[in-house]
């Protein structure tokens, strides 16, 4: 990496500005790294008070410390900075809970980006170089109005699928068609967007199914890709040869370059904890277990399961009699009583499972001891998954998952589905997860795997397509000023 650095001798000041969610923070530490270790970049990482102080609940830090301390001290004395500031909400504000909807609001009215562009013009005054890029999650609806209003060059970041992002792009033209938003809404596939075969209707995102398009989130949805038209790059958390004929179609329409996956340049040397909860350590129980014996069980850091649901998911990994650990998030169910799990659970799976609120995700699928993950297919777990060998059960929730899981199970063909209904049973869920774990059942998904992997890791190599196309954002960026 240090060696690449000659190459890169303009030294851009990038803020970056990530969507305060730890599936969009974890890929955007990850590209300031790269950014930083690889491409000379200086970057300020703009983050909201409340996560700091989340933060740092999760990982106790010196008072004078922040995430990236370690790798600004580190060997490569990486030129990263840290700032947290207020979004206008009280720290307790239950933002991705029960008052989501309220909070959502305050990124449709106007409210918070006068918090940002505060922030931003404060980091502007004192910096040194001075800040010439913006990079925000393009799920933000007004980058362009930041970057116009301080002259910066305007890099939106989608850490989602190509697909997902193709989807939202082209809302109108599921309108249109009677896809979306519409009152008698159409059930036949969808094959009319660019670069799309054919998608059946259930495959689109939650938000693109849902029959209420009037929430907070449709408005940010609607301003957000109609702002994004305006960046001057949208870098993707995607691999070309993955999502080849939608980022060709995309690439028609938008300055669109995937440079994934990000995740990793995290390497041990310079690894930084990400985490929003504290991570409970699993290798001692992993290292006793046989190999490809555990089932992973996770749902991601934000979607909410009914308190059926966990109970249905906890009477199938108990009877089926197999080894697993479950991240069971303190959050994971709205309004909650404290009483997640069925009398006599913990006898029942005895030293058979572990149930922890929060783990090293990474950590647990690089253990030779996992040989499945029954996941919300949220994309950074799938990446992760793939990244690690690790055949996929899929029980998609909400947002991007659905849309995730079709690439998963009927593209790629490395998962499988957990229920072909909606309804969880725990019957089903027994009979599902042992034939999911009988390794010969998952032959066909591991050699796949190999396939999709390979993509990923050739996508990382020098000559690789995530990394020219990162080097082309880079060349253009000091092109054209
Ligand atoms: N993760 C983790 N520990 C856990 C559960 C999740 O470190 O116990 C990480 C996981 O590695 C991934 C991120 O949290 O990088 C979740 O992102 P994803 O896109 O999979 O799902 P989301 O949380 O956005 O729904």
């Amino acid at each position: 990496m240090e060696a690449k650095k000659s190459n890169y001798n303009q030294n851009h000041h990038a803020i970056f500005l990530p969507l305060p969610l730890q599936g969009h923070i974890n890929p955007s530490i990850n590209l300031s790294l790269k950014l930083a270790s690889s491409k000379n970049f200086t970057v300020t990482f703009l983050t909201y008070d409340y996560l700091h102080h989340q933060i740092t609940q999760a990982q106790p830090l010196k008072d004078s410390d922040d995430i990236f301390s370690r790798v600004r001290e580190g060997p490569n004395r990486l030129d990263i900075r840290y700032r947290s500031i207020s979004d206008g909400l009280p720290l307790d504000f239950d933002r991705n809970g029960t008052k989501l909807e309220e909070a959502l609001g305050w990124y449709v009215d106007g409210k918070l980006i006068d918090f940002v562009m505060k922030g931003v013009e404060e980091i502007i005054l004192n910096s040194n170089p001075k800040v010439d890029v913006l990079i925000i999650d393009s799920f933000y609806p007004w980058g362009s109005k930041i970057a116009t209003k301080f002259g910066l060059r305007f890099v939106s970041f989608w850490t989602e699928p190509a697909l997902v992002f193709n989807l939202y792009y082209h809302i109108n033209l599921l309108k249109e068609h009677g896809h979306f938003d519409c009152p008698d809404t159409r059930k036949d596939p969808i094959d009319y967007i660019p670069g799309v075969k054919s998608l059946d209707p259930r495959d689109l995102t939650s938000y693109l199914q849902e029959t209420n398009t009037s929430t907070n989130i449709h408005k940010i949805l609607s301003q957000a890709f109609q702002d994004v038209k305006s960046a001057e790059f949208v870098l993707c958390n995607t691999i070309q040869e993955l999502e080849l004929d939608t980022i060709l179609a995309l690439q028609a329409l938008i300055p669109f370059y995937a440079i994934g996956p990000t995740f990793r340049v995290c390497s041990p040397k310079n690894d930084i904890s990400t985490n929003l909860l504290a991570e409970s350590d699993c290798s001692e129980w992993l290292n006793a277990k046989p190999n490809a014996s555990v089932l992973y069980v996770s749902f991601g850091s934000l979607a909410k399961l009914s308190k059926d649901d966990v109970m249905e998911i906890a009477y199938g990994l108990m009877e089926s009699n197999i080894y697993f650990i479950w991240v069971l998030r303190p959050n994971i169910v709205l309004n909650d009583d404290g009483v997640l799990l069925p009398d006599g659970f913990k006898e029942g799976i005895s030293d058979r499972g572990i149930v922890v609120p929060w783990t090293n995700q990474n950590a647990v699928l690089s253990h030779p001891a996992i040989g499945g993950f029954l996941t919300h297919c949220g994309w950074n777990s799938i990446l992760e998954s793939i990244w690690y060998g690790i055949p996929m059960l899929c029980f998609p929730v909400f947002t991007d998952q659905f849309t995730n899981r079709k690439l998963v199970v009927d593209n790629w063909k490395v998962g499988t589905n957990l229920c072909e209904e909606k309804q969880l049973r725990r019957k089903d869920i027994d009979i599902q997860i042992k034939s999911f774990m009988n390794q010969e059942n998952v032959d066909e998904m591991k050699k796949n795997i190999k396939v999709v992997r390979y993509l990923l890791e050739t996508a990382l190599e020098d000559d690789g397509s995530s990394t020219k196309n990162l080097d082309i954002f880079v060349e253009q960026l000091n092109i054209h000023p």
